[in-house]
Protein backbone atom coordinates (compact mmCIF):
# COMPACT_ATOMS: atom_id res chain seq x y z
CA UNK A 1 0.00 0.00 0.00
CA UNK A 2 1.11 3.21 -1.22
CA UNK A 3 -0.12 5.19 2.12
CA UNK A 4 1.92 3.06 4.32
CA UNK A 5 5.19 4.05 2.44
CA UNK A 6 3.80 7.69 3.05
CA UNK A 7 3.08 7.33 6.87
CA UNK A 8 6.34 5.64 7.12
CA UNK A 9 8.21 8.33 5.63
CA UNK A 10 6.25 10.93 7.69
CA UNK A 11 6.99 9.28 10.89
CA UNK A 12 10.95 9.97 10.12
CA UNK A 13 10.41 12.99 8.67
CA UNK A 14 12.41 15.22 11.12
CA UNK A 15 13.39 19.21 10.61
CA UNK A 16 14.76 20.98 13.96
CA UNK A 17 16.72 24.18 15.09
CA UNK A 18 20.31 23.23 14.35
CA UNK A 19 19.61 22.06 10.55
CA UNK A 20 21.42 24.09 7.98
CA UNK A 21 18.85 25.26 5.41
CA UNK A 22 19.97 23.12 3.06
CA UNK A 23 19.81 19.69 5.24
CA UNK A 24 16.20 20.82 6.35
CA UNK A 25 14.96 21.72 2.36
CA UNK A 26 16.28 18.50 1.48
CA UNK A 27 14.46 16.63 4.23
CA UNK A 28 10.93 18.57 2.91
CA UNK A 29 12.03 17.91 -0.44
CA UNK A 30 12.64 13.95 0.38
CA UNK A 31 9.36 14.13 2.28
CA UNK A 32 7.53 15.58 -0.98
CA UNK A 33 9.52 12.97 -3.14
CA UNK A 34 8.04 10.08 -1.84
CA UNK A 35 4.47 11.99 -1.11
CA UNK A 36 4.01 12.33 -5.35
CA UNK A 37 5.69 9.00 -6.12
CA UNK A 38 2.95 7.12 -3.58
CA UNK A 39 0.57 9.44 -5.80
CA UNK A 40 1.93 8.43 -9.36
CA UNK A 41 1.49 4.90 -8.33
CA UNK A 42 -2.24 5.32 -6.78
CA UNK A 43 -3.00 7.31 -10.63
CA UNK A 44 -1.52 4.26 -12.29
CA UNK A 45 -3.80 1.53 -10.30
CA UNK A 46 -6.71 3.36 -10.43
CA UNK A 47 -6.30 3.68 -14.12
CA UNK A 48 -6.14 0.09 -14.58
CA UNK A 49 -8.83 -0.99 -11.90
CA UNK A 50 -10.53 1.68 -9.94
CA UNK A 51 -14.43 0.26 -9.96
CA UNK A 52 -15.28 2.90 -6.63
CA UNK A 53 -12.79 5.44 -7.51
CA UNK A 54 -10.79 4.62 -4.37
CA UNK A 55 -7.57 4.76 -6.11
CA UNK A 56 -8.24 7.94 -7.79
CA UNK A 57 -9.32 9.55 -4.80
CA UNK A 58 -6.37 8.92 -2.90
CA UNK A 59 -4.37 10.11 -5.49
CA UNK A 60 -6.08 13.24 -5.59
CA UNK A 61 -5.55 13.42 -2.33
CA UNK A 62 -1.49 12.61 -2.34
CA UNK A 63 -1.87 14.77 -5.35
CA UNK A 64 -2.28 17.82 -3.23
CA UNK A 65 -0.59 16.57 -0.06
CA UNK A 66 2.50 16.38 -2.57
CA UNK A 67 1.91 20.24 -3.60
CA UNK A 68 1.58 21.64 -0.27
CA UNK A 69 4.60 20.36 1.04
CA UNK A 70 6.46 21.42 -2.48
CA UNK A 71 4.94 25.41 -1.48
CA UNK A 72 6.60 25.10 2.28
CA UNK A 73 9.23 27.63 2.69
CA UNK A 74 11.73 28.01 5.49
CA UNK A 75 12.10 31.10 7.19
CA UNK A 76 15.11 31.62 8.46
CA UNK A 77 15.78 35.05 9.86
CA UNK A 78 19.14 36.18 8.40
CA UNK A 79 18.95 39.48 10.39
CA UNK A 80 21.96 40.12 12.05
CA UNK A 81 22.11 39.63 15.85
CA UNK A 82 25.30 42.44 16.59
CA UNK A 83 23.55 45.68 14.53
CA UNK A 84 19.45 44.39 14.73
CA UNK A 85 19.83 44.22 11.16
CA UNK A 86 20.33 47.89 10.72
CA UNK A 87 23.39 47.60 9.33
CA UNK A 88 25.66 49.88 10.36
CA UNK A 89 28.70 50.08 8.26
CA UNK A 90 31.07 49.62 10.87
CA UNK A 91 29.08 46.30 12.50
CA UNK A 92 31.79 43.50 12.33
CA UNK A 93 29.14 40.59 12.26
CA UNK A 94 27.77 41.44 8.59
CA UNK A 95 29.85 44.23 7.60
CA UNK A 96 26.93 46.95 6.65
CA UNK A 97 24.70 44.39 5.18
CA UNK A 98 22.09 43.94 7.96
CA UNK A 99 22.06 40.20 7.15
CA UNK A 100 24.09 37.14 8.25
CA UNK A 101 24.36 33.90 6.94
CA UNK A 102 22.53 31.86 9.52
CA UNK A 103 24.72 28.24 9.90
CA UNK A 104 21.29 26.42 11.37
CA UNK A 105 17.63 27.65 10.35
CA UNK A 106 16.62 28.21 14.53
CA UNK A 107 13.55 27.16 16.59
CA UNK A 108 11.22 29.70 15.40
CA UNK A 109 12.19 28.65 11.09
CA UNK A 110 12.20 25.14 12.69
CA UNK A 111 8.53 25.27 14.26
CA UNK A 112 6.87 26.95 11.28
CA UNK A 113 8.11 24.42 9.14
CA UNK A 114 7.21 21.26 11.70
CA UNK A 115 3.63 22.82 12.07
CA UNK A 116 3.09 23.29 8.47
CA UNK A 117 4.13 20.28 7.00
CA UNK A 118 1.89 18.42 10.31
CA UNK A 119 -1.22 20.81 8.93
CA UNK A 120 -0.83 19.65 5.39
CA UNK A 121 -0.38 15.56 6.50
CA UNK A 122 -3.25 16.62 8.73
CA UNK A 123 -5.82 16.75 6.14
CA UNK A 124 -5.40 13.58 4.48
CA UNK A 125 -7.97 11.50 5.36
ZN1 LIG B 1 25.34 43.89 11.60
Amino acid sequence: MTRDEVSAAYAEFRIDASMSESDAMAALELLAAVVQRSADAATAIAEQDDPDGTWQKQADELEDLASELQNITIDVNTECPSCSGEGASDCPTCGGSGEVEPTNIGDSAAGETSRAVAEAFARLS
